[in-house]
């Protein structure tokens, strides 16, 4: 894949770049070790000074990168200039609180004094998609740089000019260059960057074929990895929900980032009794969103980023249509990169849309007879990342909670990323966590210090 700007509304090319050569990736690899020996050193409170900078670079920056952002990949433009302040948002929490996440955990033993001491362990290798190509990248580096490690980001190929961006945003708010850089390489040149031992770990947010390549590269050098892979995310609407709020909110939960976000609700699973209902509303709703130029304010659809990923879509709608799943709306291309928003029915085991994940606005509607057939449905899926329940029946909400494998489930309102909540799946959607606290200790030593006797003349052997 050439490391390339082409605006998925136009077609057009605007820029191309040429990958980084083994030289140019030693010299980044060696400002990234120096890099560390000096972050690591920091204070909590420089560190933060920095990120907070960072941040204030963002909100100064926002319309200017937003507009940048939908050039590349074609997220409506208000939703992009939304993703740069959620950026400056993520660096002020975590300026905030990495001290209080890191700081010493004294543990009661029979030793004198025992704690956790958490420290972080140098230059960590993020690989990145292009759906949300600031968020993700800033969700990974803001706790990542405070915890006192240093970044290398290779981004997707299609988003060059936001990584590079990235990198300037740090470097500006006052970032050492090894600090945080951007790698411009391709996916092969990603297994021989981890084979080399300064690169201490990596996170993906990908694809499942991307994860096991980078994960298992990692773990052939015994080195840890982070996977935020895919999902296929149940929206489950019982009897007793809100209806008008529930099918408002499930379209919302559909179409979100054009319908391209590991998070975004794709299978529709309704309550026998409320589905009549649910699917006329659903798809009324469907019909009335306005498809177009994903830089006018008011667009709620707009191109799909790339035009693999509008073949792929249409290929998992057709097969799915020949396999005996009906069309409720949509289900066409409306040319260029623009996919018409689409609901399908009746969709038998065998159909993509039946668990596969669906990137672009096509939502798989399901029949549940009850609360136990609405999870067995939920279930059905390789993926478990997020999960949307609707009811207004508190026993039934446990029950979901309980019963839905996933990483997280949001009740009564559209599953959706905060600094202050961790963020993960299970399943074929990956391991490990990101953002709140358990994101910032994911690439720390968990030190165990164990001090067996008071030293001489020490009253206190005490953490602080
Ligand atoms: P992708 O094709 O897997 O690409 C993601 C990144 O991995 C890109 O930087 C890509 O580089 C790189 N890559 C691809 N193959 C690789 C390999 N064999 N070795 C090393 N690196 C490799 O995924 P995408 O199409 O950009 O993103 C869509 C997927 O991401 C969806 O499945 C979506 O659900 C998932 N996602 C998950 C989360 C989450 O938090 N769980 C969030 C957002 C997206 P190139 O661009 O150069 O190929």
């Amino acid at each position: 894949m050439t490391i390339s700007t082409v605006n998925p509304a136009t077609g057009e090319t605007l820029k191309t770049f040429e990958p980084l050569t083994e030289r140019e990736i030693e010299v980044k690899l060696q400002r990234a070790i120096e890099a560390f020996a000096v972050n690591r050193a920091r204070s909590f409170a420089d560190r933060a000074t920095r990120m907070r900078a960072a941040a204030e670079a963002l909100d100064a920056r926002k319309n200017d990168l937003g507009r940048m952002m939908t050039t590349e990949m074609g997220k409506p433009v208000k939703a992009a200039i939304a993703e740069v302040q959620k950026c400056a948002l993520v660096c002020r929490y975590y300026a905030d609180n990495a001290e209080k996440y890191l700081a010493d955990e004294s543990v009661q033993t029979d030793a004198a004094a025992s704690f956790i001491r958490y420290q972080p362990i140098g230059p960590v290798l993020a690989v990145m998609p292009w759906n949300f190509p600031f968020w993700q990248v800033f969700r990974f580096a803001a706790p990542a740089l405070m915890a006192g490690n240093v970044g290398l980001l290779k981004h997707a190929s299609n988003v060059p000019q936001s990584a590079l961006a990235i990198e300037e945003i740090f470097r500006d708010a006052g970032f050492d260059a090894g600090e945080f850089q951007t790698l411009l390489i391709s996916a092969s040149q990603v297994t021989p960057l981890l084979d080399d031992d300064r690169i201490r770990a990596a996170t993906l947010t990908g694809s499942e074929p991307a994860g096991a390549s980078v994960a298992s590269a990692a773990a052939k050098q015994i080195k840890k990895s982070v996977l935020e892979l895919g999902g296929s995310d149940p929206f489950v609407v019982m009897p007793s929900a809100d209806l008008e709020d529930a099918v408002k909110t499930a379209v919302k939960a559909r179409i979100v980032n054009n319908g391209q976000s590991c998070i975004a609700a794709k299978r529709f699973i309704v309550h026998e009794s409320i589905f009549d209902q649910f699917q006329t509303k659903f798809a009324a709703a469907m019909e009335a969103l306005k498809v177009g130029d994903p830089m006018d304010e008011s667009t709620d659809v707009g191109p799909l980023a790339m035009p693999q990923i509008v073949n792929d879509l249409d290929e998992q709608v057709r097969k799915s249509i020949d396999a005996g799943a009906r069309l409720v709306t949509g289900g066409k291309r409306l040319g260029g990169n623009y996919y018409a928003p689409t609901i399908l029915t009746d969709i038998p085991e065998s159909a993509p849309a039946y668990a596969e994940e669906m990137f672009g606005p096509v939502a798989s509607l399901f029949r549940a007879k009850d609360a136990d057939d609405a999870i067995r449905l939920a279930n059905a899926t390789p993926f478990g990342l997020g999960a949307s329940v609707w009811t207004n029946d508190r026993a039934e909400a446990e029950r979901f909670i309980n019963g839905i494998e996933s990483g997280q489930v949001f009740v009564n309102a559209m599953v959706a990323s905060d600094p202050r909540i961790p963020f993960g799946g299970v399943k074929h959607s990956g391991f490990g966590r990101e953002l709140g606290v358990y994101g910032i200790r994911e690439f720390v030593n968990v030190k165990t210090v164990w001090i067996a006797k008071r030293f001489d003349g020490d009253r206190s052997v005490a953490t602080e």
